[in-house]
């Protein structure tokens, strides 16, 4: 029964849930894919302002009107501010006002149940009475939203440690269980000083004799000295920060080190151990006496590990139970996993032993919660993709005969095969969405062109979509030679274009003069309009991300055709077939595994620093012969982008100046706008430079075939797979190709093995399966990129036998309730719909 007041609560909350919406919805928008419109974002101070000021009215005087303010002040003056901290204001923000949602937390004794279980009640899966009662779908809303809410609501958190927590991106209490520790430390592994075995990782706890900083020649070195009642342990340190170091080994202070051990002569030493305080008594006071195993968190400075532990033990232990299972109690018993609040548990409190593993199992139980909700999602998306509606094409094959006819060559066995399969699709009535995966140089372009002529044939437009502008026009020039020919007119679109001639290409686009559109991101602008778009062709799909390639299917939509255009998504990443079957589950994947007759392998040779002059010498040797060269500095991080640049900008002075002086020596980078790009690769091409040094923008299809030599600066900074693709810059031609990568490997066997692979072959899908062994398939997939949602385990994408089961286990669940109807599903489906934070179209979830 509702007495008034309860109504007029609960009429308050709707109000300010209501406008709480409003406030999450342009955040949202913002944060979208990985904060692709942060910068389009604009004037969300009075927004936000208005927003928070009506918020703080209704929700009175006793709640949240400090949250309010604090969410205002996120705003100010927000529109001048740096992209970064920006990105970061509506992070915070999100978090804050989704916190502030009417569904704050139950009092403990709530009927769901849910909050805090007592300590010790929490179910195990063994004893769990078969399938629970799922909880109700609004029940569900409050359970996810709960794990919103903002750290600096947990007990012993104030806003101050809040703001150290967030620059981890530990922003809310579901961040917080899944920061899972980095290990754990075998509590029964403490020796006695003396008892320390070389060799191997151990703990010791000791008193701290003397500190200090000591030199040897130039270098310094921290160091100081541990003793137990045993022996005394040395510690040091070769890069650390002085302030830091005091602060943390105070003489007299008893301290818990663990690290590898190493012996010099008779003295026993530790390199970097992890020290943190040890308060004297039989414990060290952090109340972590449950299991012999004591979690070891990544560090939020400046807190040691000790209030590490109790914050997280903290959130677990209050909103642990209260997270929700993507899985349903059925999957999970036959799959033997744990329920989710008993996983947070393990794996941050293990009740067991080293050698009981639960801790193992509770995170295996955490991945696979994941991995079941995005390949449900991806099952999903594949469904809906197969129901839309799409453009048959009728088959013909006249322009195709012609092509062929003009071809210097006849396609692979390879080509023709992806051929057969693309038309195939192309003649169905539902939008075809393949993916080709083509070594670099198996001849994706001709077969893209093919599949457009078909599109062009049956009186539509098609598209092809490139990474860069370099690229874009490479592409356009091989495609007119044969364009002209075929009598269809292509068109170019850049971003670069100005005034007429872009006004001139995008009006021949809008009324359908232009049958073939080759171009960059300006196809996915505004102001382009199709008349009648039947096929979009996205080249290297690894630089786009899926919301472009959404946008240009959109301009299909929007067009005369009305129906969802065919997409080719074209890829020289090979990414292993177990691998992309599994992740692009939404995509048919074909691949041309053949090179067209005639290519001459590589020669490829790891090289040492110390003999880069050797490097030198055979660039001056292939040079004599009339070869040209690149030479490609790495470009690893958007925020090394300076760094690189500067290196390939001083590398290009100093090659040109000092070693070279005989040859011209060029330079392209990702800075230069596309006129000066332009020009350079034209004097590459035109053998007016011989020695190109470059950041990684060469990375894609850039094709001179007379540049036969290519040395990789610190190749350990690449991938495999990357490095495969520069690689495949040279050996384009007649003559024979060499790749130089120089690199360091001193510290690393690892390294070592990796950068091998690159000189035993050339296959790009064995390169790929190397690197899958040695990174984990998370590397393959910019998971922000790749359009998925973001892992928050981070074992998520390392095993894929999990990966699979979990593929199993998910399309099975959707086909036995193709509606997601069933009161279980009902409740998946909320959950799904939060883990992909809107990257799911809701049409999909239904
Ligand atoms: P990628 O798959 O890396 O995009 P391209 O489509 O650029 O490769 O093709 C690389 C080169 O191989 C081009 O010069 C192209 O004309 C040529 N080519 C494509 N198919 C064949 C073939 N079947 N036989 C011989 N050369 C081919
Ligand atoms: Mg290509």
């Amino acid at each position: 029964m509702q007495t008034p007041a309860d109504q007029k609560n609960t009429s308050r909350t709707d109000r300010l849930g209501g406008i709480i919406d409003a406030v999450l919805k342009p955040l949202r928008f913002a944060s979208k894919d990985g904060f692709l419109h942060i910068s389009s974002v604009k004037s969300l101070e009075p927004l936000m302002a208005r927003l928070c000021d009506e918020a703080a009215s209704v929700a009175g005087p006793q709640a949240h009107s400090l949250a309010f303010d604090d969410l205002k002040s996120l705003f100010e003056g927000f529109d001048s501010l740096p992209v970064d901290e920006k990105k970061l204001r509506v992070t915070r923000a999100l978090s804050l006002a989704s916190g502030l949602l009417p569904a704050t937390p139950a009092p403990v004794t709530d009927a769901g149940g849910l909050l805090p279980a007592p300590p010790g009640s929490v179910m195990d899966a063994s004893e769990m009475p078969g399938p629970l009662e799922p909880p109700s779908v609004k029940e569900t809303l409050r359970r996810l939203s709960l794990l919103r809410t903002p750290l600096e609501s947990v007990k012993g958190v104030g806003p101050k440690m809040a703001e150290r927590f967030a620059k981890k991106g530990l922003v809310t209490v579901e961040d917080i269980l899944y920061f899972l520790p980095l290990r754990y430390e075998d509590r029964s592994s403490i020796r006695k000083i003396r008892e320390l075995a070389p060799g191997s990782h151990q703990s010791a706890v000791g008193e701290v004799m003397a500190a200090g900083e000591a030199r040897y020649g130039k270098r310094k070195v921290y160091e100081a000295a541990l003793s137990d009642s045993t022996s005394i342990l040395k510690l040091k340190w070769f890069h650390y920060k002085l302030s830091y170091m005091k602060g943390r080994l105070k003489v007299g202070s008893r301290i818990r080190v663990y690290g590898a051990v190493s012996a010099f002569g008779n003295q026993k030493e530790m390199i970097h151990p992890d020290i943190e305080p040890f308060s004297t008594g039989s414990d060290d006071g952090d109340g972590d006496e449950q299991g012999s195993l004591t979690p070891v968190y990544s560090q939020v400075e400046p807190f040691h590990q000790k209030t590490l532990r109790k914050i997280v033990r903290e959130v677990v232990d209050t909103y642990g139970p209260g997270a929700i299972d993507g899985v349903p109690p059925n999957i999970l018993k036959r799959c033997s996993m744990m329920p989710i609040g008993v996983a947070f548990k393990e794996a941050h409190h293990p009740g067991g032993t080293v050698e009981d593993k639960a801790h193992l199992a509770a995170r295996r139980s955490l991945v696979f919660d994941e991995l079941f909700l995005l390949e449900l999602g991806l099952a999903l998306k594949r469904r809906s993709a197969k129901m839309e509606s799409g453009i048959a094409f009728a088959s013909g094959g006249e322009l195709e005969g012609r092509l062929r006819g003009l071809l210097p060559f006849t396609l692979t066995r390879a080509q023709e095969t992806v051929l057969a399969e693309i038309k195939k699709d192309m003649s169905q009535p539902h939008p075809m969405n393949r993916l080709v995966q083509g070594d670099v140089g198996s001849g994706k372009t001709v077969v893209s062109f093919i599949a457009a002529l078909k599109a062009i044939e049956a009186g539509y437009q098609a598209a092809i979509m490139a990474p860069t502008e370099i690229l874009a026009e490479q592409h356009f020039l091989n495609i007119r030679a044969h364009a002209d020919g075929l009598g269809i007119n292509a068109v170019l679109l850049k971003g670069a274009m100005k005034g007429a001639d872009k006004k001139k290409a995008l009006e021949s686009i809008r009324l359908g003069e232009a049958g073939l559109v080759v171009g960059t991101h300006a196809l996915i602008q505004k102001d382009v309009e199709f008349k009648k778009l039947g096929l979009a062709v996205i080249d290297e799909q690894h630089r786009f991300g899926v919301s472009q390639r959404a946008a240009l299917k959109k301009k299909g939509v929007c067009s005369e055709a009305s129906a969802s255009p065919d997409i080719l998504i074209m890829t020289a990443t090979p990414i292993p077939r177990t691998l992309s079957m599994t992740v692009f589950g939404d995509l048919d994947v074909s691949v041309i595994d053949e090179l067209p007759p005639g290519r001459k392998p590589v020669t490829t040779r790891l090289i040492r620093e110390k003999d880069r002059a050797k490097a030198y010498d055979a660039i001056r040797t292939e040079h004599v012969s009339g070869s040209q060269c690149y030479i490609v500095y790495p470009l690893v991080e958007e925020s090394e982008e300076f760094l690189s640049l500067k290196d390939a900008t001083n590398m290009a002075e100093h090659l040109g100046h000092d070693i070279f002086p005989e040859f011209s020596v060029g330079l392209l980078h990702g800075r230069m706008n596309s006129a000066e790009k332009e020009a350079v690769m034209r004097d590459f091409k035109a053998k007016r430079i011989d020695i190109l040094v470059s950041t990684t923008v060469i990375e894609v299809g850039v094709d001179v075939p007379n540049a036969t030599v290519m040395l990789i600066e610190h190749a350990e900074r690449f991938g495999l797979a990357q490095l495969h693709q520069l690689r495949g810059r040279v050996g384009r031609g007649e003559k024979k190709s060499l790749c130089l990568l120089l690199a360091q490997w001193t510290n690393s066997e690892d390294t070592y093995r990796r950068l091998k692979v690159m000189e035993e072959t050339m296959d790009g899908f064995k390169i790929a399966e190397e690197d899958l062994k040695i990174r984990g398939p998370g590397d393959f997939l910019g998971t922000r990129q790749a359009g998925l949602p973001d892992f928050r385990t981070a074992e998520a994408l390392t095993d894929l036998t999990l990966l699979k089961k979990a593929r199993e286990e998910a399309f099975a669940f959707l086909k036995s309730d193709p509606g997601l109807n069933s009161p279980r599903a009902a409740c998946v489906k909320e959950v799904l719909k939060a883990r992909w934070e809107g990257r799911l179209e809701l049409a999909e979830v239904g």
